[in-house]
């Protein structure tokens, strides 16, 4: 017997593990159906020996020194600069917006106060913003907007800006000073060994056992398990019932190439030109030394059979579906939902590791109480209730046409 089932061993669910077995002395199993460790972030060394993110580049920033410091027991840091140039009307472009974006744009050098001042001309007065298409174009204007914004987003999400929320593009700095860094966090580093080290460190506890390949599916019926914690797709836990929610998916291509560095720096958008959105050489942040290099090119797709569900839809009508989802999570008493799957958002990794750790102590305290009220820090007995995971709520709907 369990005391957790833990479903999914990406950072939710591994912080979750190590909290709950080192600091609480439960027994937790951890199950991925995927055949490896650390989810999203998992990394791995191609045949020409380079450290690749098999999902994606994960810059890991945080300005947490709480979740630095977590994370920090696990791994050693290499320090690193997240650098972006969009290629578009033949040429680099420093990226997100800043000075030297602008300078290039007006062909001249220019102050911060000059950028300013041509913003101020350039915006569209919109007061709220109700789209991504709107906050663009009420801070840079409707040419820049087009240059860097709206080709890339229409092939991100198959949707124009102006159906999205203004989180999507809101998200990206605009800046009339030089600092031309991807984001602005206090802390940005890569781990020095990688995520898969990390996480296999993170999970290295007596309390905790590993299995791999193993479908919650399957896990729910055979695993004896007191409490249930989810971090794969809420649909998916409710078989569906109201209809799929809606994802973007995304396919990987890689390239070797027998030269030292491909491109100047880690990632290259391509807004206007290509089938992919961006090209991106890992190396270039996680302090590897190899005479070659793989780059990686992104082509957005829809989700769909075999393929991997990477970012919820952040627009109304998705949300609307997800909130009916979220209904039925919140009468479950024995199954908690953490991660990005589970509660449909889009989070960055620092902030699902906030996250777990918040859950951990809201988990603990609940099964605490259900066990006879015993006090915070106790690690004895685990809950004393049969696991409800497998039972149905009777009010699920049937499944729509
Ligand atoms: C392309 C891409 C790029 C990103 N880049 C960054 C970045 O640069 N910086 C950053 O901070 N964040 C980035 N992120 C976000 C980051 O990936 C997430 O914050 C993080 O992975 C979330 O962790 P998680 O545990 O919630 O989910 P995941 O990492 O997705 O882990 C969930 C795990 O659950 C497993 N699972 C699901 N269902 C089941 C089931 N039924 N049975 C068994 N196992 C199951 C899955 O296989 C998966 O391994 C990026 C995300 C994507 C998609």
């Amino acid at each position: 017997m369990f005391d957790y089932l833990i479903v999914g061993a990406g950072f939710a669910g591994a912080v979750l593990a190590e909290r709950l077995a080192s600091q609480r002395g439960r027994r937790c199993l951890v199950i991925d159906r995927r055949a490896h460790l650390a989810g999203n972030a998992y990394d791995f060394a191609d045949r020409a020996g380079v450290l690749l993110h098999q999902y994606g580049p994960h810059y890991f920033r945080t300005n947490s020194e709480r979740i630095r410091d977590y994370l920090g027991q696990f791994t050693e840091w290499h320090p690193a600069d997240y650098r972006i140039l969009s290629w578009t009307g033949g040429r680099h472009w420093p990226f997100p917006i800043n000075l030297n974006t602008f300078e290039q744009f007006v062909g001249h050098p220019a102050t911060s106060e000059e950028m300013a001042a041509a913003l101020a001309k350039w915006r569209v007065p919109i007061e709220s913003p109700r789209n991504s298409e709107e906050v663009i174009v009420s801070q840079v204007g409707r040419e820049l907007y087009e240059m860097f914004f709206q080709g890339y987003t229409r092939k991100q999400w198959r949707r124009d800006p102006s159906e999205l929320d203004p989180s999507v593009c809101g998200r990206v700095p605009i800046r009339t000073n030089r600092d031309d860094r991807y984001v602005s966090d206090k802390f940005q580093a890569m781990p020095r060994d990688g995520y898969t080290a990390l996480f296999q460190r993170m999970l290295a506890h007596p309390n905790i056992e590993v299995r791999l390949g193993v479908d919650f599916r399957d896990a729910r019926v055979q695993v004896p398990h007191r409490r249930l914690v989810y971090t794969g797709a809420l649909d998916e836990y409710y078989d569906h019932c109201f209809g799929p929610l809606p994802y973007r998916s995304l396919r990987f291509e890689p390239e070797t190439v027998e030269t030292e560095w491909f491109q100047p720096v880690v990632q290259v958008n391509y807004p206007n030109d290509h089938e992919y959105t961006r090209c991106v050489e890992i190396k270039h942040v996680t302090g590897q030394k190899l005479p070659v290099t793989t780059v990686v090119r992104e082509y957005p797709q829809d989700f769909g059979p075999g393929r991997e569900a990477y970012y919820p839809l952040p627009a109304p009508d998705a949300q609307a579906l997800y909130k009916r989802y979220e209904a039925l999570a919140e009468r479950e008493t024995n199954v908690s939902f953490v991660g990005r799957m589970a509660t449909y958002r889009y989070y960055n990794m620092d902030q699902i590791v906030g996250r777990a750790l918040t859950a951990c102590a809201r988990i603990t305290h609940r099964s605490d109480a259900a066990a006879g009220g015993a006090p915070p820090g106790w690690a004895g007995r685990g809950d004393a209730r049969p696991c409800l995971a497998t039972m149905r709520p009777p009010e699920i709907a049937p499944r729509g046409p």
